[in-house]
């Protein structure tokens, strides 16, 4: 079975490569010769997710997931959130990104903070979605240089590293996107 994951995100791609099963061939944007930017401008992480598998859907005719992930703040009533990825602007740059969290928490005590990914997954002209969250906090500086985004600065719950200190398959088996990949597979197991 082949499957297109609706990103170009190389870290991504080996993540979800390394939970799905082996007979799941997984297919990235370029795999099926689409170069150009997905649209994600929903105000929700859901719907972000949605439009890009319905972006593939309606341009390309293939069934597809996609996957959108934002960090939220408690402290900064949820932000960054869906706008994650432009949160120091357009450049989308992770370590202009978190300088600018780092900078915003400085004064604030509360460093609670979660990932949440929805992964949209069209599929014989029927929608599915799983979500996965991860509570964990932001810490006062950067850690790490495995995973990528803002790995380097996010501590999951009941552990002393950031995510960009751990081996993959840890982030892969707490994280927010292995919880949503471990629902996808259980989907698909189940049809
Ligand atoms: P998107 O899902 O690719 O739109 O990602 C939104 C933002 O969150 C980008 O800045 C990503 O780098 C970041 N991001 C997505 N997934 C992760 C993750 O697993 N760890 C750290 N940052 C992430």
């Amino acid at each position: 079975m082949q499957l297109v994951f609706a990103t170009n995100n190389q870290n991504k791609i080996k993540e979800v490569q390394a939970l799905i099963p082996s007979h799941i061939k997984l297919l990235s944007l370029k795999d099926i010769g689409c170069f150009e930017e997905v649209p994600e401008i929903q105000f929700t992480i859901k719907c972000n997710a949605i439009q890009k598998a319905e972006y593939i859907k309606e341009h390309y005719g293939i069934d597809c997931f996609a996957d959108d992930t934002g960090l939220e703040v408690e402290a900064l009533d949820g932000e960054p959130g869906v706008f994650s990825a432009r949160y120091a602007g357009e450049q989308r740059d992770a370590s202009d990104n978190m300088n600018k969290l780092l900078n915003e928490l400085q004064d604030k005590p509360n460093r609670n903070a979660q990932f949440k990914t929805v992964i949209a997954l069209h599929l014989n002209d029927t929608l599915h979605t799983f979500k996965g969250i991860c509570k964990g906090e932001i810490t006062t500086a950067k850690k790490g240089d495995s995973g990528f985004g803002y790995d380097p600065i996010f501590k999951p719950k009941g552990y002393n590293l950031t995510f960009a200190e751990m081996e993959l398959s840890l982030k892969n088996k707490i994280g927010h996107r292995g919880k949503a990949v471990a629902k996808l597979i259980n989907f698909l197991s189940s049809i």
